[in-house]
């Protein structure tokens, strides 16, 4: 049995930005959602360097999919670092990336960063990426609860993306469910919107175009000053 994907993703810079640091696939293969670094110089770049790096991926099986994802983020890396090298005004740009990856019967999801996977299963959602930020490594350590993750004023420092130095994408494999729903995002969702709505939203809203579309709005109704990307994906066994 081979899987394929059904996606669709929404992209709102959002009321308070004036560009669009988020770029995204949502292909039949391959899913990807990558969010330039705020505060860095060319922010947008690093996220469109990274995406098209992953983008032949698409088209291209591979007889090892852990492997190849791990290479093309560091083909992704690389790439980052190329163009910052040559450039005064980029250096230190950089981008989180998460991408889910349809390979045979199974879904590989590769991430740096704090955009995240999440799955939704059998009504329940789990989020199937751990942010590489400092709140985080906060709540893992004890000195927070996850519920002041979100509303920490350092919540939005990253400890690990793609800037062109070595970095090391977590590669997860999963095996198949039927109606598996997957759902990849940058932070301008997540920061505002729980849990809870989130997996209320996938499980109600059944077209994935439609699905992305409300947890967009979402987060906007929830007074997102970020931008917001949402990629809705259900994995479905091809004939
Ligand atoms: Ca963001």
């Amino acid at each position: 049995m081979a899987l394929t994907l059904v996606s669709a993703v929404v992209s709102d810079t959002g009321p308070y930005r004036t560009n669009n640091e988020d770029v995204a696939i949502a292909g039949r293969r391959l899913a990807v959602v990558a969010d330039g670094m705020g505060g860095m110089p060319d922010g947008e770049v690093a996220s469109d360097l990274a995406v098209r790096a992953l983008e032949p991926m698409e088209r291209l099986g591979d007889n090892d999919p852990v492997a190849a994802l791990h290479a093309a983020f560091n083909r992704a890396n690389d790439a980052i670092g190329a163009a910052a090298a040559g450039s005064t005004e980029r250096q230190g740009m950089g981008t989180t990336m998460t991408a889910l990856l349809a390979a045979g019967s199974r879904m590989v999801v590769g991430h740096v960063g704090d955009s995240r996977c999440y799955l939704l299963r059998e009504g329940r959602l789990h989020q199937l990426t751990r942010d590489d930020t400092y709140v985080q490594a906060l709540v893992d350590q004890g000195v927070i609860r996850p519920e002041q993750a979100r509303t920490h004023p350092h919540r939005a420092l990253v400890t690990c993306a793609l800037q062109g130095t070595p970095v090391d994408p977590t590669i997860t494999v999963l095996s198949h469910l039927q109606g598996d729903r997957f759902m990849l995002c940058s932070d301008g969702l997540t920061d505002e919107v729980d849990d809870e709505t989130i997996a209320h939203l996938m499980s109600t809203v059944e077209e994935p175009y439609e699905c992305a579309a409300a947890l967009v709005r979402a987060a906007i109704a929830a007074g997102s000053r970020d931008n917001v990307t949402v990629l809705v994906a259900d994995a479905r066994p091809v004939d």
